[in-house]
């Protein structure tokens, strides 16, 4: 863990929070590659990866992050700022996470491939992206509704069938498809939500930044077994506030 505080998806104003339009309709290219992918690209995506090894200890976290094409989940990004380990704007006031942030959090939650994860906060459905290659099926909530349907149409047309995107609140779950073998919470509550560590499985692993704004928030981990609960500190964080629904 790095020592200094990490950047989850934080809170913007003005001109970057208006950015809101997707950035999925290039020619689809040869090679193996996704749709709007490209060589150039995936050399970006190869140098940020290979900043990110220290931090992670599966492989396939970094492999899965060599794969997704995260500049097609950046609105009007420039190849060297989608790949550049920052957070980045993706309109309404949100942005896509660091892929730092990124990285830890899915190596934290230890998937071995046969997962059912859920995930608050969809965002751009980067991390959504991500973990649908390294579990068996993501369900993701977005409360924001144009983020959802931006989201589930990017992750369509890319082709993450495994990936389930609901527009809605975070804290009420997902309580029709529950439980889940791992819950990613990407928006920061004050306190964990009693009802998320209710639709986690026997066995399962919970990871959410815990905290109010400012740089107080932390990265824990709680994982459920023979009934309780147990957490660990993973480090400093900085998320938007997970915002109560209506
Ligand atoms: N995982 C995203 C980044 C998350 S940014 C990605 O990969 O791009 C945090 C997201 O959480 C924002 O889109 C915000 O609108 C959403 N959010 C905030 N409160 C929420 C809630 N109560 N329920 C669901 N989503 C919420």
């Amino acid at each position: 863990m790095a020592p200094m505080v990490l950047l989850g998806c934080q809170s913007l104003t003005g001109s970057q929070a208006l950015e809101g339009d997707s950035n999925t309709s290039s020619p689809a290219a040869s090679r193996g590659l996704l749709p709007g992918d490209s060589d150039e690209a995936r050399a970006y995506r190869a140098e940020l990866v290979r900043g990110l090894g220290s931090e992670v200890r599966d492989a396939r976290v970094l492999d899965a992050m060599l794969r997704v094409p995260r500049h097609l989940f950046v609105p009007r990004a420039s190849l060297w700022r989608a790949y550049a380990d920052d957070a980045a704007p993706i309109g309404y006031g949100q942005t896509i996470s660091q892929p730092t942030v990124v990285a830890i959090m899915t190596d934290a939650l230890e998937l071995q491939g046969r997962e059912r994860v859920l995930e608050i906060g969809t965002g751009s459905g980067y991390q959504a992206a991500i973990l649908s290659l390294l579990a068996s099926e993501v369900y993701t909530i977005e409360i924001v509704k144009e983020l959802a349907e931006q989201a589930r149409a990017r992750l369509l047309a890319l082709g993450y069938a495994n990936v389930h995107v609901r527009a809605g609140d975070g804290y009420a779950g997902w309580p029709d498809q529950a439980p889940f073998d791992r819950i990613v919470v990407t928006a920061a509550p004050d306190e964990l939500p009693r009802t998320l560590l209710g639709e986690l499985a026997e066995g399962g692993i919970l990871v959410a930044p815990v905290g109010p704004s400012g740089w107080t928030q932390r990265l824990l981990r709680y994982r459920k077994k023979g009934g309780r609960v147990s957490s660990e500190d993973l480090g400093g964080v900085a998320f938007v506030p997970m915002v109560p629904g209506g």
